[in-house]
């Protein structure tokens, strides 16, 4: 099978580098940045063009960062779109917005080239070993002749129904990830304007029901202050964004989601776009004038 992977950063350069040690060997692969492209020669991988990638490959596959740029790479003047094979497969592993999702399904159909969207979580530690969770929209069919290849870099591979449902599990994802890390940060607010220690507070109620992934993960970054990414307030921005914008196509209520897009945003105004998204504590540290745990 001739795989080609456009979009090598933080997330598509270790997933390239998981889909080599699984023995699929004709890997093409392209990226604005040389650098990034050079490691992957050197891992195995051959260099390639749009063109190149659109006539060799059976399936091409993404990992940009939002819906302007697979739109473009895919169906620009250029894009790789007008060079695939009738027949061929596009995966989309960006996390972007369902709907820009059915878009360009429904443009490739034209073509008789089909679509999942396959959006991952897991962030670059679970991108490196290869356990990342995938969410997958599109025919049956398709995803059961693909899986094994997303199973190279995924430890989960679901599929949650047709074209769009991959990218529309991920926002439900991202606003429970953004509203639960507000949460915590309130209430480790509370707890220490209060007078009681949040390390003590983590400590007696990440075993209850609201212990959570999050908390264990991002609780003790607050503590310690510590806001280098991981997953960045900006990324999230994005998300959101898309879940936003989605939420408004479909006629579902967000508020929670739109709350917690406006701090994101007043971080991003506050040179804090590059912390990780944990700095959510950030903003309760500003107006409650302490510093979580210290
Ligand atoms: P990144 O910015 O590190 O990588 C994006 C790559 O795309 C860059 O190397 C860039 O040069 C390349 N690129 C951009 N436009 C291009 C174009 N026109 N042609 C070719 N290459 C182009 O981003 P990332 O962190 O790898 O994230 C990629 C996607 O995965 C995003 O949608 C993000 O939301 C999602 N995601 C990220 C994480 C994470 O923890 N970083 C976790 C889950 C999902």
């Amino acid at each position: 099978m001739k795989i080609g992977l456009i979009g090598l950063g933080i997330m598509g350069k270790p997933m390239a580098k998981n889909i080599l040690k699984a023995g699929y060997s004709s890997l093409f692969v392209s990226d604005l940045n040389k650098s990034n492209v050079d490691e992957l020669v050197a891992a195995g991988a051959t260099s390639a063009t749009n063109k190149e990638i659109g006539e060799n490959c059976d399936v091409v596959m993404t990992m940009l960062p939002n819906s302007p740029q697979v739109k473009e790479v895919m169906l620009g003047e250029t894009g790789v779109a007008s060079y695939m094979k009738s027949g061929s497969v596009f995966i989309d592993m960006s996390s972007i917005n369902p709907v820009a999702s059915k878009e360009i399904a429904a443009i490739l159909a034209e073509k008789n080239i089909e679509m999942l969207d396959a959006p991952v979580s897991g962030g670059e530690p679970k991108a490196i070993d290869g356990t990342l969770s995938f969410m997958v929209g599109g025919k049956q069919d398709v995803f059961n002749t693909y899986k094994a290849l997303l199973e190279t870099m995924g430890a989960s591979v679901v599929r949650c129904g047709e074209v769009g449902a991959g990218n529309t599990t991920k926002l439900a994802n991202q606003i429970i990830v953004a509203c639960n890390i507000r949460a915590v940060a309130e209430a480790f607010t509370l707890a220490q304007k209060a007078g009681v220690d949040p390390q003590l507070v983590f400590e007696a109620i990440r075993g209850g029901l609201a212990g959570s992934t999050v908390m264990d993960a991002k609780g003790p970054m607050m503590i310690a202050g510590n806001a280098q990414p991981g997953f960045k307030i900006d990324l999230h921005i994005k998300d959101l964004n898309n879940a936003l914008d989605c939420a408004h196509t479909v006629g579902a209520p967000v508020p929670m989601t739109s709350s917690v897009q406006e701090i994101l945003q007043w971080l991003h105004n506050n040179d804090c776009g590059q912390n990780d998204h944990s700095a959510i504590a950030k903003y309760y540290e500003k107006l409650s004038g302490i510093e979580i745990g210290r």
